[in-house]
């Protein structure tokens, strides 16, 4: 059945009230210093449905920056600039069941290819596939590829979040040397890592990350005007990992939970989307162990109940 998007108006701003108790179950995220600024206690959401209709509830206004989400653009990004085949010789389809950043499973398999684009060891492989001559030229074109996905010109690179990464990042290098030491990665290791950084630190809304939702969740195109952004074929491969990857290792648990696909970033962003019909955005920047906001879970976890949301 088609969610009730008046009773879904109506309900949102108790429900964020709800689920933003289990804030206190988690950690704003460290490792990267500038983000440990983060409240704890926010929460925000918007919900863009394909009819145009919005709605929000909550700090949905707070700015933060991506993080991990951008790994779905990019990978959409990578597969239009290269095509399927040269994109899968680099990076694997399955999930590891390890947390994002581990190094534990690169030695598997194939030496150093990574799993699935959605850890970070795969992503650093993707950044290094998106089309341009420089570091700067690739970083250009993911954020106008972002601007356009969000229909909005406002995102842009956070840079004291971009810095404060760069400065402090000695596992992604590890990751990144580890790679290219495997031929995996065959471009240099600082400006990869510059696009990869960079990316992560594009600062949006709930609002950009809805409307980004939208268009995966109706096909790579604009419900509105119809004009196609992405591929289809492009958008299914990045649903299917959304799914499978993109809570990381608790991506099992909450498909069943909440059963859409999906994708978590450390600054306590989500993106979501119910197929066919709404893209979702959320700010909660309190992490559960696996990196994932718990309220931000919380409230994806009642709305799908309440609406009956999964896929499964
Ligand atoms: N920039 C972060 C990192 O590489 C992204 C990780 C995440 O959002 N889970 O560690």
């Amino acid at each position: 059945m088609p969610t009730d998007f008046n009773q879904l108006t109506n309900q949102l701003p108790g429900l964020v009230e709800l689920c933003r108790t289990y804030a206190t179950e988690g950690r704003v995220a460290s490792y990267i210093p500038e983000l440990a600024h983060a409240n704890p206690q926010t929460l925000g959401i918007t919900l863009h449905h394909k009819s145009g209709s919005f709605t929000s509830a909550g700090e949905s206004d707070t700015p933060f920056t991506l993080q991990s989400i951008s790994k779905v653009f990019t990978l959409l990004l990578a597969l239009m600039d290269r095509g399927e085949q040269a994109v899968f010789e680099k990076v694997g389809m399955e999930p590891t069941g390890d947390v994002f950043n581990s190094m534990l499973k690169l030695e598997l398999v194939q030496p150093g290819k990574p799993f699935n684009p959605l850890i970070n060891a795969g992503a650093i492989v993707i950044s290094s596939l998106i089309g341009g001559d420089t570091p700067e030229l690739k970083s250009q074109r993911i954020l106008r590829f972002i601007r356009d996905l969000a229909g909005d010109d406002s995102p842009s690179f956070n840079e004291s979040v971009y810095r404060s990464e760069a400065a402090t990042a000695n596992r992604n290098r590890s990751l990144a040397y580890f790679l290219k030491d495997n031929k995996v990665l065959d471009q240099d290791v600082e400006p990869t890592l510059e696009v990869y950084f960079k990316q992560c630190a594009i600062e949006v809304t709930c609002a950009h990350v809805a409307r980004m939702g939208l268009i995966l969740a109706n096909d790579g195109s604009d419900p509105l005007s119809g004009r196609e952004i992405v591929p289809k074929r492009y958008v299914r491969i990045a649903k299917s990992f959304m799914v499978t990857c993109g809570m990381y290792n608790a991506s099992g648990e909450f498909a069943i939970q909440v059963g859409i696909p999906a994708k978590s970033g450390v600054a306590g962003g989500i993106l979501a989307l119910v197929p066919g019909e709404l893209g979702i955005g959320i700010i909660g920047p309190a992490l559960n162990d696996k990196g994932n906001s718990t309220a931000g879970v919380q409230l994806l976890k009642q709305l799908s109940e309440h609406y009956d949301w999964s896929m499964f």
